[in-house]
């Protein structure tokens, strides 16, 4: 998978991106990060790359020229063949995503759907965002990271960077480690436990030290059941569901 980031300010990525699991996603040339500065494409003698907006008011406005030259030149550039194992369903029109608390709001499902993608564009708004003919004629996405707003694109990116990296073949140690995370699923994910087996007095449920398997994976499926119940009752109305799920809701009370 390849990223092209496109910022007024590269130099935030370095800290999230040299280290764990991107670092290594890099490392194992499962990931290639390019990042675009912006700036570097205005062609004007101050390289100026925002401006007032039309009509007045307050804050400054993103250019559509830098924007345009920068992402028209990554796009003509052919990206490396990435290492890793062979990938199906692998689709080749790469998104053009406008991070934008405007966007389509971003989950794991979403975060599943661009990880089938080879390459991914992500374009970082700054002040009061983009000359609205960047998110009309260049994009072909627009992803918000939740009702509120930052400062710049730059950790909404590093945000879907991370998120959409660990689903990747071959990324994760465990090829099985993403598939009861929160969210996968559509519940929210069973309570952890580690040695110590009791700690200060509080000890770990007796289920998880017996061995038993299936009753451990039933305990589970229950636990997840239960605390997405408790917390995120909404998520349950499109969770899929087995008649055993069910009938253990109902005994919580939940119809
Ligand atoms: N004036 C814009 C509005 O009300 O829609 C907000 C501009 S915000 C201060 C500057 C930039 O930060 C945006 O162009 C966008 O790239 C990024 N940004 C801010 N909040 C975001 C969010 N929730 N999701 C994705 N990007 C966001």
């Amino acid at each position: 998978m390849r990223f092209d980031i496109f910022t007024l300010f590269p130099e935030m990525f370095a800290g999230p991106f040299g280290a764990s699991i991107i670092h290594r996603a890099q490392e194992m040339g499962r990931v290639q990060i390019a990042l675009h500065d912006i700036r570097a494409y205005a062609t004007d003698k101050h390289r100026m790359t925002d401006d007032t907006p039309y009509g007045g008011g307050g804050g400054m406005v993103m250019k559509p020229e830098p924007i345009f030259a920068a992402v028209e030149s990554a796009l003509r550039a052919e990206p490396p063949a990435m290492a890793g194992p062979a990938r199906t369903g692998v689709s080749l029109q790469s998104p053009v995503i406008l991070l934008t608390p405007q966007g389509r709001r971003f989950t794991q499902a979403v975060a599943q759907e661009l990880a089938a993608h080879e390459r991914l564009l992500l374009i970082c708004g700054r002040y009061e965002g983009v000359d609205e003919r960047v998110r009309e004629h260049l994009v072909t996405d627009e992803v918000s990271v939740g009702d509120y707003v930052l400062s710049g694109g730059e950790i909404p990116a590093m945000v879907i960077v991370d998120a959409v990296t660990r689903l990747l073949p071959g990324v994760l140690g465990d090829p099985a480690a993403t598939s009861n995370d929160s969210h996968a699923t559509g519940l929210l994910e069973y309570a952890h436990y580690t040695r110590p087996p009791v700690f200060r007095g509080w000890a770990v449920p007796e289920i998880l030290l017996s061995g038993n398997h299936a009753e451990i994976a039933r305990w589970r499926r229950q636990q997840a059941l239960r605390r997405t119940l408790e917390r995120r009752p909404d998520l349950l109305k499109s969770a899929e569901l087995t008649p055993a799920d069910r009938a253990f809701l109902e005994t919580l009370s939940y119809k």
